[in-house]
């Protein structure tokens, strides 16, 4: 092989490297973007339990049967965060800590934030 050729595939592999790089940050902005979405909508129904129970609360009548449909909600929701934050990870090269939400090292068998088991 040439040099000429060497340097061609050189110059076109670096640029497939920087295009994949380009995508990733581009998917990782719009899994960011989606984290905190599901985040805030967590937050809302966290709030909407807390309304409930503290009505219950108040008026001393059970709100069980209304508490099912926003638990199954956030329920869904948490899983929704946990698979962002895995694909987010996947992306980075990185473990995310669900305990406490550090990024750590791939290869990371614990959390170096908070001790957890990874
Ligand atoms: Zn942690």
């Amino acid at each position: 092989m040439t040099t000429v050729e060497e340097v061609i595939l050189k110059a076109k592999d670096l640029a497939d490297a920087a295009g994949k790089k380009t995508g990733d940050l581009v998917q990782l902005g719009k899994l960011k973007l989606e984290a905190s979405e599901t985040e805030r909508a967590i937050s809302l129904q966290l709030e909407k339990i807390g309304r409930l129970v503290y009505a219950a609360h108040k008026s001393g009548e059970s709100v069980e049967e209304q508490l099912g449909e926003p638990y199954a909600a956030l329920e869904q929701l948490e899983q929704k965060l946990a698979q962002i934050n895995d694909a987010m990870d996947e992306l980075r090269c990185t473990k995310h800590c669900n305990a406490c939400g550090q990024n750590n090292a791939a290869n990371a068998a614990y959390c170096q934030n908070c001790g957890e088991k990874l």
